[in-house]
């Protein structure tokens, strides 16, 4: 037991004023208030509904696991392990990292739950907090959101990844997301794409004393990640690259053929972008990015692709698997630019009362209508009307109910439409009638 709780919270000396700190969320986390948080819950809600009608089930999973999973999953020469995680040793001196990405805890998940005798493919989508040590600005942050979805087990089919791209694009559109823009590749698999790796490595050698330090460092250690530059100067040498699309496999060419087509056919529209490539050696095929308006350079609003090597390398038995995440912080930020911003969730009905009697009555009205679907504001003391009136206007009130005691007498209740001022009188149940037709 520490001092402070073995001595009593009573009792703990106050700290002196100069001693008081203001405490601040820390740098790269933030709170999400109302009526913010409103348009989260739609966006949530929503992906709860398309999820499910594509044949999703949702999965919780711990914020924490042990770091290896993510050394493992995500590879420890990516920023995101080796600098950005936020690790610490736990009790029995394993080291845990609060998780960076939700994929490698699904496929935990996966073979721990023995998912694998389940009929084939398991569907799976999981939202929630995750954690990067990055450099915070405009949509990146070092506690952010994502929405993810992972087909696990089945097979190779074109359809499950087109199925996957439609249900996200079909997500975006049921949120009025603006903007959108769809880009595919294919990344060949472990058969075709070493050749492929070799060549890029030995051209970017040609051209080495012409990129800069990171790209130079790259081309032995992950060539295909020289293909994310951003930098300027280096855009011009990169275009001129071989493309990894002229360098696939019989099987994985036709297997983009097939991915392709089958977008089509649900209306889905891409564009070929040769360059959307994932450094690790266990994606294969069909990767793809989806932007959005109003973010800036941080405008990835998805990130998806096949990854049939990781179950095995997270001991599991061969799987093949595919998924996505959606950055949620940057979806809300690009459905707020884009005026998508719900109205502050004003009550219905404001209950405006005067008296014991009237006050009981108004409890039960409350409940009654609490009960039938309104947002109710039942004030605690009794005010004037003309305040309880005000007070109704600033929390956007639709409707003010007045119940003095005389209503409560004459059972002919007051109902004051806010925005127009005008006033009608109802009984107890026509009243609530009224509500449900036009409330
Ligand atoms: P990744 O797991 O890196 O493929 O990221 C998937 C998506 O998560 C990206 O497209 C972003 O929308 C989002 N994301 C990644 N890192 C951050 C971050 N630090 N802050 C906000 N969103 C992020």
């Amino acid at each position: 037991m520490s001092e402070g709780t073995a001595k009593g919270f009573g009792e703990k000396p106050q700290p002196k004023k100069e001693e008081r700190r203001k405490f601040q969320a820390i740098k790269g986390t933030r709170d999400l208030v109302p009526p913010e948080t409103a348009l989260w819950t739609r966006v949530e809600q929503t992906a709860q509904e398309v999820f499910t009608a594509y044949g999703f089930g949702e999965i919780r999973l711990p914020i924490f696991e042990q770091t290896d999973l993510f050394a493992r999953s995500i590879g420890l020469e990516t920023d995101v392990v080796s600098k950005e995680m936020y690790s610490f040793e736990d009790r029995d001196d394993t080291s845990v990292s609060l998780r960076p990405e939700a994929t490698a805890s699904v496929c935990r998940a996966y073979i721990e739950n023995g998912m694998q005798q389940l009929p084939q493919p398991v569907k799976l989508y999981t939202f929630g907090p995750m954690f990067r040590r990055e450099r915070p600005q405009k949509g990146r942050y070092r506690q952010f959101y994502q929405i993810d979805a992972e087909v696990l087990g089945g097979s190779e089919a074109p359809g499950i990844d087109a199925e996957l791209i439609e249900m996200v694009m079909a997500f975006f559109g049921r949120l009025g997301l603006e903007g959108v823009d769809l880009d595919i590749n294919c990344i060949g698999d472990k058969k075709c794409r070493p050749k492929y790796v070799e060549l890029l490595r030995q051209e970017l050698r040609k051209v080495k004393d012409k990129l800069g330090p990171d790209s130079q460092r790259r081309i032995e250690t992950n060539p295909l990640r020289v293909l994310d530059s951003k930098l300027e100067n280096e855009q011009k040498l990169i275009e001129e690259m071989p493309h990894i699309g002229d360098h696939l496999c019989e099987e994985c060419a036709e297997n983009y053929r097939g991915v392709k087509k089958e977008l089509e056919l649900r209306g889905v529209k891409y564009r070929e972008n040769w360059r959307l490539v994932r450094g690790l050696d266990y994606y294969s095929r069909t990767t793809f990015e989806i932007t959005a308006k109003g973010l800036g350079s941080q405008n990835a609003v998805c990130g998806g692709g096949r990854y049939d090597g990781l179950m095995e390398l997270l001991g599991g038995p061969p799987t093949r698997a595919t998924g996505f995440a959606i950055g949620e912080d940057r979806l809300i930020l690009s459905l707020q630019e884009g005026g998508k911003t719900p109205l502050a969730q004003g009550r219905d009905v404001y209950i405006a009362w005067m008296g014991e009697k009237a006050y009981a009555t108004s409890v039960r009205a409350a409940k009654n209508l609490r009960a039938a679907g309104f947002s109710v504001e039942l004030p605690p003391v009794e005010q004037k009307f003309g305040k309880a009136i005000g007070q109704a206007d600033k929390l956007g009130a639709r409707y003010a109910l007045i119940l003095g005691d005389n209503e409560v007498v004459s059972g002919e209740w007051t109902l004051k439409t806010l925005a127009t001022g005008e006033q009608a009188k109802f009984s107890e149940a026509t009243f609530l009638e009224f509500l449900k037709k036009h409330g």
